[in-house]
């Protein structure tokens, strides 16, 4: 596995390898993260991971320095997943001080997670753009977990007619259902033991919502069992699957995601309908 930390190191290895599949990271790697390696890899290319925890996608109430950092269990884990180049470009790559551009995105980028994070995904596309603009991958996958993210990149690879196959990667979670996430350490025993809540209330609700039961309803229920587990919801809501906006009733492809906050941690979680 080559470890490359500049630009001409990183088209030396590409020059090598030729196009590779890309699995854009922040680093802090889990199970989730090692099922886009083994998922890129499926595509029988070349498979190269990005490290670079963006702080164009932090807002200014959130606390970057905080984000975990474990370089070398990360590397050992990439090199287990049989990734052959990591790329871990420092901030002044990714961001001269010449630069002066960044991607604006609407559409899907709108509400919920764009709504409670102003500029966030901003920050992600615009270092997204830079990751296809360095490595060129020919196809890049990313978690479902984090569902709007995804329909966000979609939306700006094709507006921007990007040469890049954007490859969804279903949500790896603990046996009790907890999705996987980088910040779930930051949870305290009880508020860990409460966390599964989530994806119970949601799976509960898509059924009660695909079995016909009225969405309103069964949102508010949902939401109801997120607050007894000590959670506060942000949103919790039936949306189109590509579009994010909210629908009242079931249509074709549709998705019912959510955040709340437990303790110091905000939960992400969705999942199909229908
Ligand atoms: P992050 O390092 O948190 O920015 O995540 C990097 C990539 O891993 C993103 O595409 C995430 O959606 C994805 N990811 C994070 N957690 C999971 C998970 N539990 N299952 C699948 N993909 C995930």
């Amino acid at each position: 596995m080559k470890i490359v930390r500049t630009l001409p190191e990183l088209h030396a290895a590409l020059a090598e390898l030729g196009p590779v599949g890309l699995v854009p990271t922040m680093g802090a790697l889990h199970r989730g993260h090692l099922a886009l390696a083994a998922a890129a890899r499926q595509a029988k290319r070349p498979v190269a991971a990005s490290i670079f925890v963006n702080p164009l996608q932090f807002g200014p109430t959130e606390d970057l320095s905080r984000y975990p950092r474990d370089e070398a269990g990360d590397l050992a884990q990439l090199a287990q997943a049989g990734c052959d180049l990591v790329w871990l470009p420092d901030v002044a790559t990714m961001y001269p001080s010449d630069a002066a551009s960044t991607i604006t995105v609407g559409g899907p980028a709108t509400r919920w997670e764009g709504a409670a994070r102003p500029g966030h995904f901003a920050g992600v596309a615009t270092v997204v753009a830079k990751l296809f603009g360095q490595v060129r991958p020919h196809a890049a996958y990313f978690g479902e977990k984090d569902w709007q993210q995804v329909q966000v990149i979609r939306r700006f690879t094709a507006d921007f007619l990007l040469p890049v196959e954007i490859v969804p990667v279903p949500t790896v979670r603990e046996v009790d259902g907890l999705a996987l996430s980088s910040r779930n350490r930051f949870l305290k025993p009880a508020e860990r033991l409460a966390a599964p809540a989530l994806y119970a209330a949601l799976t509960r609700a898509a059924a009660q919502i695909s079995g016909g039961a009225a969405v309103a309803e069964s949102l508010e229920a949902a939401k109801h069992a997120l607050i007894a587990a000590g959670m506060t919801p942000d949103y919790l809501a039936l949306v189109g699957a590509e579009t994010l906006e909210p629908l009242e009733r079931l249509a074709q492809p549709t998705r019912l995601i959510t955040a709340a906050r437990l303790g110091s941690v905000r939960l992400l979680d969705n999942v199909a309908v229908g």
